[in-house]
């Protein structure tokens, strides 16, 4: 499928997605392709399709070849909303201890108020909100009379994340990292993050600026001055949140990619979902997978191939001539695919 010549090939478990997913994935193997990229793809169903065809959104062939592989690109999944089966990017998560989200957004093209956005977010992602403890209590004749969910973070887990995003930081010449949280009101909850993430901080504070901000504040701060944040480091829902936000200010959910990293497995994907609303027209921004594939090449130390992807993106869509709708283009997905591939040096 890649067409590569390289000798060294490197086994990755392709998940295509749900909605804009395969049209994304399509676009990005073909650059994968072009810049010859090492990878030998185990395809494998997960999502709507899979829910047909085996009874299971997640099915084990799925689980079992991520296992083997340690390494994965996946399209967006979709997720029920209310009811339905739990979150497949969640048991991804899960089962793979996927414990760190990292979020990069930087600007390709000026969208809006900001010329130089260059913020990465990285979200601890297996504890919080999401751990998914809610139940219903029943009261007289309603059985849904009211809804519970119980949160919780772990010492172990905000350690293990505060670590990973400080080493992060340092690994990639990033100057401050501000942990994020809501410690004011959950004290305990989000206190733990924090007291937690700044102790850890007290080892790193020669190499890094470490501060902490209120995330209702953050959400507001990013809007009104970006540039005094470098690094954010949050819970699993505030970092949800605020990696749309960041998204926004870099001109949208197709231009930011997203990296899950455990301790030996990776799953490489865009910030945003598999998008509904346009599925199937073959109008989606394929950038930010194309992104999140040169973040899995980094991943195997392919640097020159995922700069390649990363400075030809940039040229193309700094150069405004071929943008997809959501940029304000008129390209649709493969037209811009096509030119990013012409425009490869
Ligand atoms: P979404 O991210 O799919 O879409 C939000 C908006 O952004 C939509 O208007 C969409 O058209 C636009 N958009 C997103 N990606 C785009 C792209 N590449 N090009 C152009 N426009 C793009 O969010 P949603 O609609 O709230 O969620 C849809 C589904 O995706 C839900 O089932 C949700 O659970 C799932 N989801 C999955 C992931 C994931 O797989 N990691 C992440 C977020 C949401």
């Amino acid at each position: 499928m890649t067409g590569s010549t390289s000798s060294k090939r490197v086994p990755a478990t392709l998940l295509r997605g749900d909605g804009i997913g395969p049209e994304i994935t399509e676009a990005t193997l073909r650059l994968l392709d072009a810049v010859d990229a090492p990878f030998e793809w185990d395809e494998q169903v997960a999502g709507l399709a899979a829910m047909e065809e085996y009874g299971d959104p997640l099915p084990e062939n799925v689980i079992e070849s991520i296992r083997k592989n340690k390494l994965a690109l996946k399209g967006p999944l979709t997720t029920p909303i209310g009811g339905g089966f739990r979150s497949i990017n969640v048991r991804l998560r899960e089962t793979f201890k996927l414990f760190a989200n990292v979020r990069p957004a930087h600007t390709s093209i000026e969208t809006g108020r900001y010329k130089d956005i260059d913020l990465v977010l990285i979200r601890e992602n297996l504890e919080g909100m999401y751990v998914g403890a809610e139940h219903f209590i029943p009261v007289g004749d309603d059985p849904h009379a009211v809804a519970k969910s119980t949160s919780y973070n772990t010492r172990i887990g905000c350690k293990r994340i505060a670590e990973f995003a400080f080493d992060y930081a340092i690994r990639n010449g990033r100057k401050k990292v501000t942990i994020v949280h809501k410690a004011n009101i959950l004290k305990l909850l989000t206190g733990l993050f924090m007291d937690t993430c700044l102790e850890v901080g007290k080892q790193y504070s020669e190499q890094l600026e470490i501060n902490d901000k209120i995330v209702d504040n953050t959400a507001m701060q990013l809007v009104l001055n970006p540039g005094q944040f470098d690094v954010l480091l949050t819970t699993n829902m505030f970092g949800d949140i605020l990696s749309d936000e960041i998204a926004g200010l870099v001109g949208g959910l197709g231009m930011t990619p997203g990296g899950n990293f455990g301790h030996d497995v990776a799953v490489f994907e865009a910030v945003h979902g598999s998008a509904p609303d346009i599925a199937g027209e073959g109008i989606a921004n394929p950038t930010a997978l194309m992104f999140a594939a040169a973040m899995m090449l980094d991943h195997v130390n392919e640097q020159s191939k995922a700069n390649r992807i990363r400075t030809t993106l940039d040229r193309l869509i700094r150069e405004g001539k071929m943008l997809t709708r959501d940029l304000g283009g008129n390209a649709n997905t493969t037209e811009f695919t096509d030119a990013v591939i012409a425009e490869l040096t």
